[in-house]
């Protein structure tokens, strides 16, 4: 079965320009589940892409399926009256009632090929990318092995939103299904933002109970080391954080966020706990985007949350439901 994955993140982390960078992979580097003297005759197997930021104004690729092409963000900012969060999250929600009709094509294009090929697209052919460059038909022809998500900028109104949740859980009932939170290396390298980074990731992964990998992007201008180390030793973390008051951008002297007393004392060790627990669910993985330094890394990582989606994530997805 083909994989989904939905890459998430902050606004400029670098989701679209990863996204990109997947698909060059893809399209360039040997099908890794096919055995090597087969590897000459499937070279690459090309991803299905879905866009579903409303907003975006460039994509660097073609979308299969663009929420662009069903809904216009301008118009429904327009129309309803609303800022720019208010259409984004009325565009999701305008698309997500068609979401039955896109898992439908992605079952269709997903699905083992036929003997004779039938016509591609046509029962919701307004929702596809006509009039826009395909890929030639060869490569349609391969069967797809992953599907690619890229969200809207404003990551708060795609995960904390029905529509969201909609979309991400007919996803996963359909596909196994892989977050990819993309994170801004050269912009978490302080404690604070590194926390509230790792905290907001944490109640993304218990909010959509999907497997998830974080990827430390932008390697290229921040080397991703510091994170993994605050990652794997608390202690490393606690005192980058001491080293960081005493610059002077916490209290200063005599505040209670050093040594593991007073009110930041203890919310930081209890905080390790829940951080501990929640590093042990998680693949990281350092990736440059714009180099393509780790993307291997990274199929690996998706490769593993594929197999443990379908033996911790999906009993528990069908008992829910
Ligand atoms: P999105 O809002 O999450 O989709 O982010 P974009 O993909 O639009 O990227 C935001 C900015 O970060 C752009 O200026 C990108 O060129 C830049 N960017 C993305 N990935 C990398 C990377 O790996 N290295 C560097 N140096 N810049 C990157
Ligand atoms: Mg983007």
């Amino acid at each position: 079965a083909p994989v989904a994955i939905v890459c998430v993140g902050m606004a400029g982390s670098g989701k679209t320009t990863f996204m990109q960078r997947l698909i060059s992979h893809l399209y360039t580097h040997p099908d890794p589940t096919v055995a090597t003297p087969a590897v000459a005759k499937n070279p690459a197997a090309p991803p299905y892409i879905l866009n579903l930021d409303p907003a975006v104004h460039h994509v660097p690729f073609t979308p299969n399926i663009d929420i662009r092409d069903s809904v216009n963000y301008k118009e429904v900012m327009r129309q309803f009256n609303l800022g720019p969060n208010g259409g984004i999250l009325t565009s999701l929600n305008l698309f997500s009632t068609k979401i039955d009709q896109v898992i439908g094509l992605l079952e269709k294009r997903t699905a083992p090929p036929e003997p004779v090929q039938a016509p591609e697209q046509s029962t919701v052919e307004f929702m596809t990318n006509q009039g826009r460059a395909t890929p030639p038909p060869t490569q349609q022809q391969q069967q797809v092995k992953h599907i690619l998500v890229d969200t809207p900028g404003q990551i708060e109104v795609f995960v904390w939103s029905a529509s969201g949740e909609i979309l991400l859980s007919s996803l996963a009932s359909t596909f196994p299904t892989v977050i990819a939170y993309v994170i801004d290396t050269p912009r978490t390298t302080s404690t604070s933002t590194f926390m509230s980074n790792m905290l907001y990731a944490c109640s993304i992964l218990y909010k959509t109970r999907l497997p998830m990998i974080l990827v430390f992007n932008k390697t290229d201008a921040q080397d991703a080391e510091f994170a993994k180390e605050w990652m794997t030793d608390f202690e490393a973390f606690q005192s980058a954080l001491r080293n960081e008051e005493e610059g002077g951008s916490f209290g200063g002297e005599g505040s209670a966020m050093g040594g593991g007393s007073g009110y930041m004392g203890s919310l930081l060790n209890s905080m390790s706990l829940v951080l501990d627990e929640f590093y042990k669910h998680l693949s990281v993985v350092a990736v440059s985007s714009m180099t393509g330094d780790g993307i291997d890394d990274f199929f690996k990582g998706v490769q593993e949350k594929k197999e443990e989606f379908e033996r911790d994530y999906k009993p528990e997805l069908e008992r829910r439901r």
